[in-house]
């Protein structure tokens, strides 16, 4: 009985086995380095699978910036049934809503491993991609896991988050500034493939996960930058001004900017839409290389940081450091007393207060207070020269603040003592 068991169990293997050993030995046989070639090309498939961003958040830890799961649908002709060409390429075409006769000219090239058919898709499109593919058994239509960025607060400090490219690096703004502590560490999937393309068992799998990149924590205060935006977009609506508002809440104890803002600015979620409507349908009026050229300038100067990027010409706010030097050297005090007669005279050049305010006797606190232009030439002028220059550059007036953003200007345009003279101002 023993005996005749194992005699039906080896006749039992020749005759399963035996096909499978005579056709091994066939191809190792015929072509065994074009196949092993062949094999090592088709059996292991390495996916990336991308790693989220960092995190953006303000202080008080509203959510700026996030990295939603997507996905990207690629194909493999090659896998796909003859057949089912021309209805794949229709169906993709539909719910990817792409081209039709670009798309079938894709699913055409029947040799292709991999092509792309559309970018970071939401859930819909992808389920819809994947729900027809496996109704009509459709193969090599791959859908794989991405990430894009969103910025959840819409339009919101635009000029300070910046934003991304195509591949999820940065562009502009915190993104371009610290992209390399926000770009996390790619995924991994080994896949061994069959000879028919189609991915083996799980244990063929080798995942290395992606890890997400650092996220970063701002000092800006979203309270403080919400009423600092909506207050300079009413200002610049009300005074119609034409090139920019801008607006910087500082710490004055830590210099930590608590809000910064330009108007207008743009949405981060849409950086290349020109915000500007005037301006956008001037654009759009052009063609071909003009509007290209007209679009690129148009984007620079909305995405242009102008709070950093952009000298500016103090006028009376700089009366706040006149004052401090003038109390720090000791050639006033707060008490110290000037006399407003509406206007005054410097080296024959008649300067007014503004607004023909007249303020008679004040003392250098009402001086300041009242913001008045014969009290400030005076201070000025005991404070002398010298003194101005050095308490201007001790400030740091002459220098770059090195603020952790793109695109601050370097250059600063002022007077040395040397070339000061008593009537000096800037312009043409
Ligand atoms: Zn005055």
């Amino acid at each position: 009985m023993g005996r005749r068991v194992r005699v039906l169990a080896a006749v039992f293997s020749v005759v399963c086995f035996g096909g499978l050993l005579g056709r091994l030995a066939w191809l190792q046989l015929a072509d065994p380095e074009g196949y092993a070639a062949r094999a090592a090309d088709q059996q292991l498939r390495d996916t990336v699978i991308p790693a989220a961003r960092g995190e953006i958040t303000s202080a008080d830890g509203t959510l700026l910036a996030a990295s939603e799961t997507c996905w990207t649908i690629r194909a493999a002709p090659r896998e796909l049934d003859d057949s089912l060409v021309e209805e794949t390429a229709r169906a993709m075409s539909e719910i990817l809503e792409l081209d039709y006769a670009e798309t079938l000219e894709k699913f055409s090239q029947r040799s292709s491993n991999d092509c792309l058919l559309r970018r970071r898709v939401n859930k819909e499109m992808a389920d819809a991609v994947r729900r027809w593919c496996s109704e009509h058994g459709a193969e090599g239509i791959q859908i794989r896991q991405d990430t894009r960025r969103v910025y959840p607060q819409g339009d919101f400090m635009g000029v300070l988050l910046g934003f991304t490219d195509v591949d999820n690096a940065g562009l502009w703004g915190l993104e371009l500034e610290y992209d390399e502590e926000l770009t996390g560490e790619n995924g991994r999937v080994l896949t061994a493939k069959n000879a028919w393309g189609y991915d083996m068992p799980t244990q063929y799998n080798t995942l290395v996960a992606p890890a997400q990149g650092n996220s970063l924590t701002l000092t800006i205060d979203a309270n403080i930058q919400r009423y600092l935006e909506s207050a300079l977009a009413a200002a610049v609506q009300e005074h119609k001004v034409a090139a920019r508002g801008v607006g910087i809440v500082m710490d004055v104890q830590t210099g930590a900017i608590l809000a910064m803002t330009t108007k207008p600015d743009y949405d981060p979620n849409n950086p290349r839409t020109i915000v500007d409507e005037e301006l956008r349908a001037q654009v759009d009026a052009l063609t071909g290389e003009e509007r290209t050229a007209a679009l690129q300038t148009a984007q620079q100067a909305q995405w242009r940081n102008k709070a950093i990027s952009d000298l500016y010409e103090p006028g009376s706010v700089f009366k706040l450091i006149t004052c401090s030097a003038a109390l720090d050297t000791g050639v006033c005090t707060r008490d110290s007393t000037f006399v407003c007669a509406g206007s005054i005279n410097v080296a024959g050049t008649r300067f007014r207060c503004a607004n023909g305010h007249i303020h008679g006797l004040e003392t250098l606190a009402e001086g300041l207070a009242a913001s008045c232009n014969p009290c400030f030439i005076q201070v000025g002028a005991r404070l002398g020269q010298q003194n101005f220059c050095n308490y201007f550059a001790a400030f740091g007036l002459t220098e770059a603040t090195g603020i952790d953003l793109p695109g601050e200007i370097k250059r600063s345009e002022y007077y040395t003592a040397d070339r000061m003279g008593p009537v000096q101002n800037f312009g043409p």
